[in-house]
Protein backbone atom coordinates (compact mmCIF):
# COMPACT_ATOMS: atom_id res chain seq x y z
CA UNK A 1 0.00 0.00 0.00
CA UNK A 2 1.60 3.43 -0.82
CA UNK A 3 1.75 6.24 1.28
CA UNK A 4 -1.28 7.94 0.58
CA UNK A 5 -1.61 12.44 -0.02
CA UNK A 6 -2.87 14.24 3.04
CA UNK A 7 -6.59 15.04 2.72
CA UNK A 8 -6.84 18.91 2.45
CA UNK A 9 -3.11 19.55 0.73
CA UNK A 10 -2.69 16.36 -1.54
CA UNK A 11 0.68 16.19 -0.30
CA UNK A 12 2.83 14.72 2.35
CA UNK A 13 3.06 16.68 5.46
CA UNK A 14 6.05 18.89 5.21
CA UNK A 15 9.49 17.96 7.23
CA UNK A 16 10.95 20.91 9.35
CA UNK A 17 14.31 21.66 8.29
CA UNK A 18 17.15 21.42 10.41
CA UNK A 19 16.80 24.98 11.56
CA UNK A 20 13.53 24.83 12.45
CA UNK A 21 13.97 21.15 14.50
CA UNK A 22 17.01 22.84 15.97
CA UNK A 23 14.67 25.66 17.44
CA UNK A 24 12.19 22.96 19.14
CA UNK A 25 12.23 22.09 22.59
CA UNK A 26 14.77 19.05 22.87
CA UNK A 27 12.08 16.91 23.82
CA UNK A 28 10.37 17.20 20.84
CA UNK A 29 13.17 16.71 18.84
CA UNK A 30 13.80 13.34 20.60
CA UNK A 31 11.98 11.43 18.07
CA UNK A 32 11.78 7.97 20.17
CA UNK A 33 11.36 8.08 23.60
CA UNK A 34 10.59 5.51 26.29
CA UNK A 35 7.52 5.92 28.14
CA UNK A 36 5.64 3.76 30.68
CA UNK A 37 3.28 2.52 28.09
CA UNK A 38 6.09 1.55 25.44
CA UNK A 39 8.80 3.10 23.40
CA UNK A 40 7.26 6.59 21.68
CA UNK A 41 7.85 7.31 18.35
CA UNK A 42 6.72 11.39 17.47
CA UNK A 43 7.85 12.19 14.08
CA UNK A 44 4.90 14.21 14.11
CA UNK A 45 4.30 17.70 15.53
CA UNK A 46 1.66 20.25 15.65
CA UNK A 47 -1.91 19.76 16.45
CA UNK A 48 -4.97 21.91 15.44
CA UNK A 49 -7.20 20.73 18.21
CA UNK A 50 -6.49 23.04 21.73
CA UNK A 51 -7.40 21.02 24.42
CA UNK A 52 -6.34 23.15 26.70
CA UNK A 53 -4.68 20.65 29.40
CA UNK A 54 -2.31 19.02 26.49
CA UNK A 55 1.48 18.09 27.17
CA UNK A 56 2.61 20.19 24.27
CA UNK A 57 2.46 23.12 27.32
CA UNK A 58 5.20 21.73 28.68
CA UNK A 59 7.12 21.20 25.04
CA UNK A 60 6.28 25.11 24.70
CA UNK A 61 4.76 23.60 21.73
CA UNK A 62 1.08 24.43 22.29
CA UNK A 63 0.75 27.57 19.68
CA UNK A 64 2.18 25.27 16.79
CA UNK A 65 -1.15 24.04 14.91
CA UNK A 66 -0.05 23.12 11.67
CA UNK A 67 1.39 19.30 11.71
CA UNK A 68 4.69 19.24 10.46
CA UNK A 69 7.37 16.24 10.04
CA UNK A 70 10.60 15.95 11.45
CA UNK A 71 11.45 13.00 9.36
CA UNK A 72 9.53 10.45 7.16
CA UNK A 73 8.41 7.42 7.95
CA UNK A 74 11.12 5.15 6.77
CA UNK A 75 13.18 6.84 8.72
CA UNK A 76 11.20 7.38 11.59
CA UNK A 77 10.70 3.46 11.48
CA UNK A 78 14.37 2.49 11.16
CA UNK A 79 14.75 4.56 14.21
CA UNK A 80 12.37 2.59 16.54
CA UNK A 81 13.35 -0.20 15.16
CA UNK A 82 17.15 0.17 15.96
CA UNK A 83 16.88 1.56 19.22
CA UNK A 84 18.87 -0.01 21.90
CA UNK A 85 15.96 -0.05 24.14
CA UNK A 86 13.89 -1.78 21.04
CA UNK A 87 13.26 -5.81 21.60
CA UNK A 88 11.36 -7.45 18.81
CA UNK A 89 8.16 -8.79 19.82
CA UNK A 90 8.52 -7.28 23.49
CA UNK A 91 8.97 -3.67 23.68
CA UNK A 92 5.39 -1.84 23.30
CA UNK A 93 5.36 0.88 20.50
CA UNK A 94 2.97 4.25 21.00
CA UNK A 95 2.97 6.20 17.85
CA UNK A 96 2.25 10.02 17.66
CA UNK A 97 1.06 10.27 21.52
CA UNK A 98 2.66 13.38 22.83
CA UNK A 99 2.31 16.07 20.03
CA UNK A 100 -0.42 15.59 17.38
CA UNK A 101 -3.35 13.40 17.14
CA UNK A 102 -2.04 10.46 14.71
CA UNK A 103 -6.06 10.44 13.19
CA UNK A 104 -6.10 14.01 12.37
CA UNK A 105 -6.49 14.20 8.58
CA UNK A 106 -3.04 15.36 7.08
CA UNK A 107 -1.28 12.83 9.99
CA UNK A 108 -3.31 9.94 9.37
CA UNK A 109 -1.54 8.52 6.09
CA UNK A 110 1.65 9.11 7.77
CA UNK A 111 0.01 7.47 11.05
CA UNK A 112 -1.04 4.39 8.37
CA UNK A 113 1.80 4.15 6.42
CA UNK A 114 4.10 3.88 9.66
CA UNK A 115 1.20 0.84 11.08
CA UNK A 116 2.55 -0.58 7.88
CA UNK A 117 5.82 -0.22 8.03
CA UNK A 118 5.76 -2.20 11.20
CA UNK A 119 3.43 -4.69 10.56
CA UNK A 120 5.60 -5.75 7.40
CA UNK A 121 8.56 -5.94 9.82
CA UNK A 122 6.65 -9.45 11.56
CA UNK A 123 7.17 -8.44 14.70
CA UNK A 124 4.28 -8.65 17.28
CA UNK A 125 4.50 -6.07 19.86
CA UNK A 126 2.08 -4.14 20.89
CA UNK A 127 1.20 -1.12 19.47
CA UNK A 128 -0.93 1.72 20.66
CA UNK A 129 -2.52 4.44 18.91
CA UNK A 130 -4.29 7.20 20.51
CA UNK A 131 -6.91 9.55 19.05
CA UNK A 132 -9.61 11.94 19.60
CA UNK A 133 -10.36 12.24 15.96
CA UNK A 134 -12.40 10.74 13.74
CA UNK A 135 -11.82 6.98 12.54
CA UNK A 136 -13.86 6.11 9.21
CA UNK A 137 -14.90 2.59 7.86
CA UNK A 138 -12.42 3.06 5.07
CA UNK A 139 -9.70 3.51 8.44
CA UNK A 140 -10.88 0.16 9.76
CA UNK A 141 -10.09 -1.97 6.63
CA UNK A 142 -6.53 -0.44 6.87
CA UNK A 143 -6.59 -1.66 10.68
CA UNK A 144 -7.62 -5.14 9.99
CA UNK A 145 -5.04 -5.33 7.12
CA UNK A 146 -2.34 -5.58 9.88
CA UNK A 147 -1.33 -8.97 10.39
CA UNK A 148 1.50 -9.23 13.08
CA UNK A 149 1.81 -6.40 15.08
CA UNK A 150 -0.74 -6.67 17.97
CA UNK A 151 -2.68 -3.13 17.40
CA UNK A 152 -4.74 -1.51 19.97
CA UNK A 153 -6.97 1.94 18.57
CA UNK A 154 -7.59 3.93 22.20
CA UNK A 155 -10.17 6.57 21.43
CA UNK A 156 -9.99 9.33 24.19
CA UNK A 157 -13.43 10.71 25.77
CA UNK A 158 -13.95 12.86 28.29
CA UNK A 159 -17.29 14.04 27.90
CA UNK A 160 -16.31 17.88 28.78
CA UNK A 161 -18.61 19.96 27.57
CA UNK A 162 -17.02 23.42 28.61
CA UNK A 163 -15.33 24.39 25.15
CA UNK A 164 -12.92 26.95 27.08
CA UNK A 165 -11.14 23.61 28.44
CA UNK A 166 -11.92 21.30 25.27
CA UNK A 167 -12.77 22.88 22.12
CA UNK A 168 -12.91 19.40 20.86
CA UNK A 169 -16.89 17.85 20.38
CA UNK A 170 -16.59 15.00 22.59
CA UNK A 171 -18.85 13.03 20.23
CA UNK A 172 -16.34 12.54 17.66
CA UNK A 173 -14.69 10.28 19.62
CA UNK A 174 -18.01 8.56 20.44
CA UNK A 175 -18.98 8.29 16.92
CA UNK A 176 -15.10 7.13 16.09
CA UNK A 177 -15.81 4.80 18.94
CA UNK A 178 -18.51 3.12 17.40
CA UNK A 179 -17.20 2.99 14.09
CA UNK A 180 -13.64 1.21 15.32
CA UNK A 181 -15.50 -1.08 17.32
CA UNK A 182 -17.96 -2.40 15.07
CA UNK A 183 -15.06 -3.29 12.46
CA UNK A 184 -12.53 -4.65 14.93
CA UNK A 185 -11.30 -7.66 13.51
CA UNK A 186 -7.85 -7.88 13.55
CA UNK A 187 -7.14 -4.64 16.18
CA UNK A 188 -8.57 -3.75 19.78
CA UNK A 189 -10.41 -0.84 21.14
CA UNK A 190 -10.41 0.56 24.34
CA UNK A 191 -12.22 3.56 25.27
CA UNK A 192 -9.92 5.70 26.92
CA UNK A 193 -12.21 7.53 29.40
CA UNK A 194 -10.12 10.87 30.75
CA UNK A 195 -9.54 13.34 31.63
CA UNK A 196 -11.72 13.06 34.51
CA UNK A 197 -11.72 16.24 36.71
CA UNK A 198 -13.75 16.62 39.65
CA UNK A 199 -16.36 19.64 39.24
CA UNK A 200 -16.28 19.28 35.34
CA UNK A 201 -17.21 16.25 33.82
CA UNK A 202 -17.95 13.71 36.55
CA UNK A 203 -21.60 14.36 37.13
CA UNK A 204 -23.92 11.61 36.85
CA UNK A 205 -24.96 11.93 33.18
CA UNK A 206 -21.21 12.18 32.38
CA UNK A 207 -20.96 8.94 34.39
CA UNK A 208 -23.94 7.74 32.34
CA UNK A 209 -22.68 8.78 28.88
CA UNK A 210 -18.97 6.58 29.64
CA UNK A 211 -20.78 3.59 30.89
CA UNK A 212 -23.00 3.87 27.40
CA UNK A 213 -19.73 4.16 25.18
CA UNK A 214 -18.19 1.00 27.24
CA UNK A 215 -20.86 -0.98 25.47
CA UNK A 216 -18.40 -0.46 22.07
CA UNK A 217 -14.82 -1.00 23.43
CA UNK A 218 -12.79 -4.32 24.41
CA UNK A 219 -11.90 -2.85 27.59
CA UNK A 220 -12.10 0.97 29.18
CA UNK A 221 -10.05 2.77 31.11
CA UNK A 222 -10.66 5.41 33.45
CA UNK A 223 -7.47 7.82 34.42
CA UNK A 224 -7.19 11.53 35.57
CA UNK A 225 -5.25 14.47 34.61
CA UNK A 226 -1.21 15.65 34.53
CA UNK A 227 -1.78 19.27 35.43
CA UNK A 228 1.60 20.32 35.14
CA UNK A 229 3.19 23.80 36.02
CA UNK A 230 3.11 25.38 32.41
CA UNK A 231 -0.65 23.78 32.14
CA UNK A 232 -1.19 26.02 34.70
CA UNK A 233 0.35 28.63 33.66
CA UNK A 234 -1.51 28.78 30.73
CA UNK A 235 -5.18 28.21 32.74
CA UNK A 236 -3.40 31.43 34.59
CA UNK A 237 -2.79 33.43 31.40
CA UNK A 238 -5.52 32.99 29.75
CA UNK A 239 -8.87 33.26 32.85
CA UNK A 240 -9.42 29.47 32.91
CA UNK A 241 -10.50 28.33 35.28
CA UNK A 242 -7.87 26.20 37.60
CA UNK A 243 -8.52 22.41 37.78
CA UNK A 244 -6.59 21.79 40.35
CA UNK A 245 -4.89 23.71 43.55
CA UNK A 246 -1.90 21.78 43.54
CA UNK A 247 0.62 20.48 40.52
CA UNK A 248 1.85 16.88 41.19
CA UNK A 249 3.98 14.54 39.44
CA UNK A 250 1.44 12.32 39.02
CA UNK A 251 -2.09 11.94 37.75
CA UNK A 252 -4.89 13.17 39.88
CA UNK A 253 -7.67 11.28 40.61
CA UNK A 254 -9.30 11.48 44.19
CA UNK A 255 -10.52 8.85 45.97
CA UNK A 256 -14.63 8.85 46.33
CA UNK A 257 -14.58 9.80 42.16
CA UNK A 258 -13.12 6.24 42.26
CA UNK A 259 -15.53 4.71 44.69
CA UNK A 260 -18.49 6.34 42.40
CA UNK A 261 -17.18 5.15 39.32
CA UNK A 262 -16.90 1.54 40.41
CA UNK A 263 -19.68 1.15 42.74
CA UNK A 264 -21.91 1.16 39.41
CA UNK A 265 -19.26 -1.10 37.42
CA UNK A 266 -21.66 -3.35 36.85
CA UNK A 267 -23.71 -1.33 34.32
CA UNK A 268 -20.22 -0.95 32.12
CA UNK A 269 -20.49 -2.64 29.15
CA UNK A 270 -16.80 -3.85 28.94
CA UNK A 271 -14.05 -4.34 31.90
CA UNK A 272 -12.79 -1.37 33.55
CA UNK A 273 -9.41 -0.50 34.31
CA UNK A 274 -6.98 1.74 36.35
CA UNK A 275 -4.22 1.07 34.05
CA UNK A 276 -3.41 1.60 30.50
CA UNK A 277 -1.53 -1.10 29.72
CA UNK A 278 -3.79 -3.83 31.53
CA UNK A 279 -7.03 -3.18 29.11
CA UNK A 280 -4.83 -3.22 26.32
CA UNK A 281 -3.33 -6.69 27.48
CA UNK A 282 -6.70 -7.75 28.41
CA UNK A 283 -8.33 -6.89 25.01
CA UNK A 284 -5.67 -9.23 23.63
CA UNK A 285 -5.62 -11.39 25.71
CA UNK A 286 -2.51 -11.76 27.24
CA UNK A 287 -0.73 -10.91 30.74
CA UNK A 288 -0.16 -7.47 31.59
CA UNK A 289 3.58 -6.27 30.21
CA UNK A 290 3.75 -3.60 33.46
CA UNK A 291 3.88 -5.97 36.22
CA UNK A 292 1.05 -4.77 38.09
CA UNK A 293 -0.03 -7.73 39.22
CA UNK A 294 2.36 -6.92 41.52
CA UNK A 295 0.72 -3.81 42.52
CA UNK A 296 -2.44 -6.40 43.79
CA UNK A 297 -4.89 -3.90 44.82
CA UNK A 298 -5.55 -2.82 40.90
CA UNK A 299 -6.65 -6.64 40.01
CA UNK A 300 -9.57 -6.18 42.36
CA UNK A 301 -11.67 -4.71 39.33
CA UNK A 302 -9.75 -7.46 37.13
CA UNK A 303 -11.78 -10.29 34.91
CA UNK A 304 -11.14 -13.41 36.33
CA UNK A 305 -9.39 -15.08 33.20
CA UNK A 306 -7.29 -11.67 32.92
CA UNK A 307 -5.60 -12.52 36.66
CA UNK A 308 -5.22 -15.64 35.88
CA UNK A 309 -3.44 -14.90 32.75
CA UNK A 310 -1.22 -12.18 34.65
CA UNK A 311 -0.81 -14.59 37.58
CA UNK A 312 0.90 -17.42 35.42
CA UNK A 313 3.00 -14.49 33.68
CA UNK A 314 4.36 -12.66 36.57
CA UNK A 315 7.47 -13.72 38.45
CA UNK A 316 10.10 -12.13 40.87
CA UNK A 317 13.53 -11.38 38.69
CA UNK A 318 16.46 -13.09 39.71
CA UNK A 319 17.96 -10.56 42.38
CA UNK A 320 21.68 -11.26 40.99
CA UNK A 321 20.72 -10.61 37.54
CA UNK A 322 18.39 -7.53 37.85
CA UNK A 323 21.26 -6.24 39.69
CA UNK A 324 23.71 -6.39 36.80
CA UNK A 325 21.35 -4.92 34.67
CA UNK A 326 20.22 -2.32 36.73
CA UNK A 327 24.09 -1.37 37.23
CA UNK A 328 24.59 -1.89 33.37
CA UNK A 329 21.75 1.17 33.09
CA UNK A 330 23.47 3.31 35.04
CA UNK A 331 22.03 3.08 38.59
CA UNK A 332 21.60 0.96 41.66
CA UNK A 333 19.15 -1.67 42.45
CA UNK A 334 18.50 -1.61 46.54
CA UNK A 335 16.04 -4.63 46.58
CA UNK A 336 13.03 -6.63 45.51
CA UNK A 337 10.02 -6.64 47.18
CA UNK A 338 6.90 -8.66 46.36
CA UNK A 339 5.79 -5.79 44.13
CA UNK A 340 8.77 -4.21 43.01
CA UNK A 341 12.21 -3.74 42.28
CA UNK A 342 13.36 -0.54 44.10
CA UNK A 343 16.43 1.05 42.31
CA UNK A 344 18.23 4.49 42.72
CA UNK A 345 19.32 6.96 40.21
CA UNK A 346 17.78 5.18 36.70
CA UNK A 347 15.61 7.93 34.62
CA UNK A 348 12.66 7.04 34.20
CA UNK A 349 12.95 5.84 30.24
CA UNK A 350 15.36 2.99 31.64
CA UNK A 351 13.18 2.30 34.31
CA UNK A 352 10.03 1.57 31.75
CA UNK A 353 12.14 -0.37 29.90
CA UNK A 354 13.71 -2.76 32.57
CA UNK A 355 10.03 -3.28 33.44
CA UNK A 356 8.76 -4.40 30.09
CA UNK A 357 11.59 -6.86 30.09
CA UNK A 358 11.33 -8.25 32.97
CA UNK A 359 7.30 -7.89 33.45
CA UNK A 360 7.60 -6.64 37.33
CA UNK A 361 7.49 -3.09 38.34
CA UNK A 362 10.26 -1.27 38.96
CA UNK A 363 10.18 1.65 41.40
CA UNK A 364 12.43 4.56 42.45
CA UNK A 365 13.12 4.63 46.33
CA UNK A 366 12.56 8.64 45.66
CA UNK A 367 9.20 8.44 44.40
CA UNK A 368 7.38 5.83 46.47
CA UNK A 369 4.23 4.24 45.28
CA UNK A 370 1.79 4.21 47.96
CA UNK A 371 -0.44 1.12 48.95
CA UNK A 372 -4.14 1.29 46.87
CA UNK A 373 -3.28 4.40 45.23
CA UNK A 374 -1.71 3.10 41.84
CA UNK A 375 0.84 5.40 41.59
CA UNK A 376 -1.32 8.31 41.32
CA UNK A 377 -1.41 11.68 43.29
CA UNK A 378 -1.87 12.70 46.80
CA UNK A 379 -4.35 14.76 46.28
CA UNK A 380 -8.22 13.30 47.09
CA UNK A 381 -6.58 10.60 49.44
CA UNK A 382 -7.32 10.93 52.73
CA UNK A 383 -5.97 7.96 54.69
CA UNK A 384 -2.85 8.16 55.47
CA UNK A 385 -1.10 5.40 53.55
CA UNK A 386 1.34 2.85 53.81
CA UNK A 387 4.43 2.50 50.93
CA UNK A 388 5.05 -0.17 49.24
CA UNK A 389 8.78 -0.66 50.42
S1 LIG B 1 -4.68 -8.98 36.71
FE1 LIG B 1 -4.00 -7.07 37.60
S2 LIG B 1 -2.11 -6.65 36.47
FE2 LIG B 1 -3.22 -8.15 35.25
S3 LIG B 1 -4.40 -6.94 33.78
FE3 LIG B 1 -5.69 -7.35 35.58
S4 LIG B 1 -5.44 -5.53 36.84
FE4 LIG B 1 -3.74 -5.57 35.40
Amino acid sequence: MPLEVCATTRRPLPILTADQQAALDPGLQRVIDYRKSGLSANWIIGCPLDCTYCVRHTFANFEMKLPRRLMDEQSAARMLLRNKHFRPHVTPIQLLNRATDPMLPAVKPHTLEMLRLLDEQGITNHVLVITRWRIEPQDCAVLNSFHNIRLTILVTHSGIDDARIEPVDSTIAAASLQTAFARAERYRVILYWRPIVPGLNDSDAHLDRARELSHFAHATVFTGLFFKDQIRDYYRDNGLPELYVDNPSRKIFPERLEQRILTHRGGFGSPLFRKTSCAVTFAHGVADYNGHYGVRELCDICPVAQIKRCAEDWRRPDEASTAAWVQRLGGEMLEITNRAVIVEGLPEGRRNFLQHNLGYQVNDINRPHHIGRHGRADIGWTHPQETTR
